[in-house]
């Protein structure tokens, strides 16, 4: 099954926050966009929804967060929704306990993750985090690409005056441990903790990508990942993420997400459109009824930045 939206988006990815509880406190964290409550969905609601979610034309699943390494059932959650077959299943965390858990996460059927990592010096890591696990999420990263999860991310946020200047270290250090490094534009959403951090920090990365254009032996533009666009530099990959103000983000956003308290939340900039999913569940509904509100949430895609006609 192939499902679009009134926009003629093609909807087949599905990003799930199964927790709003995390081990570091990134001062910038937008929580996926999730008003932070205390809320988690059982691992055989995750299943029941992920298996609805196949049923209309989802094909890949990327676990968020809050960290979700953080609960104790991860394993049997990536073994639920790997076993009913997706094209690809990933997850997005901080890095600190992967070293703890990237082999378990490989044979429970995980294909890939996105290490958020932003520095590599100890005093702007314990800035940004407030915690001291550099060694652990520099460890986490290795560990995962030595157990074969593949292609290893590294999403770093770059901000001004905080770690722009390490863009080509993170480059290195990323190529050296086999791994893709995204860099991602600061995002000021409604749930960020506080938004005067972001006109000190907010870095507008032409700069970086004039000089990527000069350095890559390719360009590829990913046009079903939000358009984004990947360089090829000296052996090693870089991906830029960049979505305010991209109308062409928006245009080729593929994806619904699902809040840890059981919501459909169609987009990462919105909190007014949510269709509950886990009360329908525990009251008994169908497949077919759950199915129907999956394409309700879908009837609610709006482009968060569209083009004015
Ligand atoms: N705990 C996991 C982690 O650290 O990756 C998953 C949750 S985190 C909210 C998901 C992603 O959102 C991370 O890659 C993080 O860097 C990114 N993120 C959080 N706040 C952001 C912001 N204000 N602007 C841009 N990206 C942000």
């Amino acid at each position: 099954m192939k499902i679009t939206d009134k926009y003629h988006r093609p909807v087949f990815s599905l990003r799930i926050s199964i927790t709003n509880r995390c081990n570091v406190k990134c001062f910038y964290c937008h929580h996926d966009g999730i008003i932070p409550q205390n809320y988690e969905m059982t691992p055989e609601e995750i299943e029941r929804i992920v298996r609805v979610a196949k049923e209309i034309g989802i094909k890949k699943i990327r676990l968020s967060g809050g960290e979700p390494l953080i609960r104790d059932d991860i394993i049997d959650i990536i073994q639920r929704i790997s076993s009913i077959g997706f094209q690809d299943v990933s997850l997005t965390t901080n890095g600190t306990l992967l070293g703890k858990y990237a082999e378990k996460l490989v044979d429970a059927g995980l294909n890939r993750v996105n290490v958020s990592f932003d520095t590599l010096d100890p005093e702007t890591y314990r800035f940004i985090t407030k915690k001291d696990y550099l060694d652990q999420a520099k460890d986490g990263i290795k560990k995962a690409s030595e157990a074969g999860l593949y292609p290893v991310k590294v999403n770093m946020v770059v901000m001004k005056n905080i770690n722009h200047h390490e863009i080509w270290d993170m480059f290195q250090f990323c190529r050296e441990n086999g791994a893709i490094l995204q860099l991602i534009e600061l995002l000021k959403t409604d749930n960020c903790p506080d938004t005067a951090f972001f006109d000190e920090y907010h870095y507008e990365m032409d700069e970086i990508e004039e000089e990527l254009v000069e350095l890559s032996s390719k360009i590829k533009t990913r046009q079903f990942m939000q358009d984004r666009k990947k360089y090829f530099v000296e052996g090693g990959e870089i991906e830029i993420v960049k979505p305010m103000d991209n109308t062409n983000f928006c245009k080729n956003c593929t994806r619904l997400r699902i809040t840890p308290d059981g919501k459909i939340k169609p987009c990462l900039l919105k909190n007014d459109n949510l269709t509950d999913l886990i009360n329908p569940i525990r009251q008994g509904y169908s497949d077919e009824e759950l199915k129907k509100l999956f394409l309700d949430a879908i009837e609610k895609r709006e482009p968060f930045y569209k083009e004015e006609c």
